[in-house]
């Protein structure tokens, strides 16, 4: 039987995936709650996307250099944690302020170490 798969956000933000056939779907919708309850009390804690914003490919690169246009790449890390920058800046801001928009937030981006 043919399936259908669904990457969406549920109306308390969560990331959730929604496998259906066209028969089942109702049931399932009926029945969601139930389960997202059933799996919080069971210790399971739902996903929500980074940022609230929908789920994007998560940016790999080493924390130094823009993966976008080569120059350097501005860690905010420290600043944000000391409280000299707000929490909602970017972890990662490219240096080529107007001429690259390359940032990433919390949850975006993975550090890659060439050693
Ligand atoms: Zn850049």
């Amino acid at each position: 039987m043919a399936r259908l798969h669904f990457h969406c956000i549920d109306e308390n933000g969560n990331y959730i995936i929604f496998e259906t056939s066209e028969h089942e779907g109702k049931d399932l919708v009926n029945s969601y709650q139930g389960y997202v309850k059933f799996l919080i009390d069971n210790k399971f804690t739902p996903i929500k996307p980074p940022n609230g914003k929908s789920a994007r490919p998560i940016v790999k690169f080493d924390g130094k250099i823009c993966p976008q246009c080569g120059e350097k790449v501005w860690d905010n890390r420290e600043r944000i944690l000391i409280g000299e920058f707000n929490q909602k800046s970017p972890h990662f801001a490219c240096s080529n302020k107007g001429k690259c928009k390359f940032a990433v937030w919390r949850g975006q981006y993975e550090i890659i170490t060439n050693q």
